[in-house]
């Protein structure tokens, strides 16, 4: 049971071949056997979870219909859930527990989802690794020494080894598709502003967006048809309609144009993930598409920009952790400027006081303009990129990654050889337009998976959605699983 799909389950719960209370079960019993060695959860909501399992039957039996009715789904330990701690992964917010939940998080919840538990994570979402995570590191299913990527390496892992039937997870720079690439699922980063914020815990507000994490496309789609959508709590959340996702899985891809950005295929790839993502590109073709090479010619400016941007935007948003208003308080003083001084050394890890200086720097006077402004001026450069080259195609073809999963502890101590690890995903956070990370190969140097990456104009998911469910119909590597 625990290794279905959404619609999968969906279908049997509707034909009761099972209820919503043994397929809650029959996940945590997956958890129990498997999650002393992959440690995906922060926490586990089993007693919430079961009471929710119970509501959906009774609501099954009463012949009542809500798309995730019974559907055990992970949340990200960064979306806020009311009466069950969200901690981010960080000492600071180890006790926090919100007072509401997350728009996501209640539409799920009017979904009919039963919520598993929080998922580890890289503190505050920064990191690529999901070893920047106070409590403790995930590790990657496919083989437990390497990591699962980040920084949503815990719904990655929870989704791969089957620990619940989907996730959600967030994208900043890559958070969603580079662990997905990593796990060997699909991952969605949706358009900035098509999935509400309201209740994410903020890293840097202009590139932040929580999207699906799933064993398939199809229930990206659905769970999509969930989350998607203008939210009044959320003054970023877009005011445009929100498609039938499911339709675009019924789509005809033949004719449509693949962008091949040449920037994207240079030295420091791994010949083993350029080979998965070719052979991709080959079965695209095999299903009418057609390929076109573009060029995204400020990609190498990428990795310096964003760092610039997202650690400044970090630095004014984590200045609310004080010690007074949330989470943890130092008890070393009463004298009140040391107070805060002695709740942030002690509550905040390595990573994130490095991006709250780097970002503090960038925006203070005499950087500004050199910096922050800079960034900000490059940003605006890459977006034209992505619009230049959408003028010759429909999608963006490309890898999410230059490697795969790298080993446990390889680039910890080395900020910069992790941050290269983005280089392929954040520039859509730059531009603000959706991407999704899709199974594409195992390699055959380590036996770990390669995803291909899809990247589509502002608000259209569904050429992602269908291109990318099309190629799943005729290839089988999103079925290839982690022996674990
Ligand atoms: N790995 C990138 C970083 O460290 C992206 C993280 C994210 O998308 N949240 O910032």
């Amino acid at each position: 049971m625990h290794s279905k799909t959404i619609l999968q389950a969906k279908e049997d719960l509707r034909q009761k071949k099972y209820s919503a209370v043994e397929l809650t079960e029959a996940v945590y019993q997956r958890i129990d056997s498997v999650e002393p060695k992959v440690q995906a959860f922060v926490h586990l909501t089993r007693d919430i979870a079961l009471k929710q399992a119970q509501t959906a039957d009774q609501k099954l039996a009463a012949g009542e219909d809500a798309p995730l009715l019974g559907i055990p789904i992970a949340l990200k330990d960064l979306i806020c859930t009311q009466g069950t701690r969200t901690t981010c992964s960080s000492q600071i917010l180890d006790q926090f527990v919100a007072p509401y939940d997350a728009t996501v998080a209640g539409q799920l919840k009017s979904a009919g989802a039963v919520i598993v538990g929080k998922t580890n994570m890289d503190e505050f979402a920064m990191g690529s690794s999901t070893e920047n995570a106070w409590h403790h590191p995930t590790m990657n299913p496919w083989n437990l020494e390497r990591v699962p990527g980040g920084s949503s390496g815990g719904s990655a892992a929870a989704v791969s080894a089957h620990e619940c039937l989907a996730a959600l997870g967030s994208d900043t720079g890559g958070s969603i598709r580079q662990p997905a690439n990593f796990c060997g699922v699909t991952g969605l980063k949706p358009t900035y502003g098509r999935v509400s914020r309201f209740g994410l815990v903020a890293f840097a507000s202009s590139l932040d967006q929580i999207g699906p994490m799933t064993k398939t496309v199809a229930d990206s789609a659905l769970l999509m048809n969930v989350i998607g959508g203008k939210d009044p709590r959320d003054s970023t959340s877009a005011d445009v309609a929100r498609p039938d996702f499911m339709k675009a899985l019924e789509r005809d891809v033949s004719g449509l144009r693949m962008g091949i950005p040449k920037e994207y295929f240079t030295s420091g790839i791994d010949p083993e993930v350029e080979r998965s993502v070719q052979e991709g590109i080959k079965t695209l073709e095999s299903l009418g598409m057609k390929k076109v090479e573009v060029s995204l010619p400020h990609l190498q400016y990428a990795v310096a920009t964003y760092y610039i941007i997202a650690c400044a935007e970090a630095s004014t948003n984590l200045s609310r952790y004080d010690g007074v208003k949330y989470g943890h308080r130092s008890q070393k003083t009463d004298n009140l400027l040391e107070m805060y001084m002695n709740t942030r050394e002690e509550g905040f890890g390595e990573e994130v006081k490095r991006r709250i200086m780097l970002g503090t720097f960038v925006l203070s006077s005499g950087y500004y303009d050199a910096y922050y402004l800079k960034g900000q001026k490059v940003r605006t450069l890459i977006k034209q990129d992505f619009e230049n080259a959408f003028e010759h195609c429909d999608v963006i073809v490309a890898p999410n990654a230059p490697v795969t999963a790298f080993k446990q502890k390889e680039r910890i101590d080395d900020p910069l050889k992790m941050y290269l690890s983005d280089i392929y995903t954040i520039s859509a956070n730059l531009a603000g337009i959706p991407g999704i990370s899709i199974p594409a190969g195992i390699s055959r140097t380590d036996g770990m998976p390669v995803g291909l990456q899809l990247m589509s104009k502002h608000f259209d998911e569904e050429s992602l959605i269908a291109v990318g469910h099309r190629f799943q119909q005729n290839t089988d590597h999103h079925l290839q699983q982690p022996s674990l």
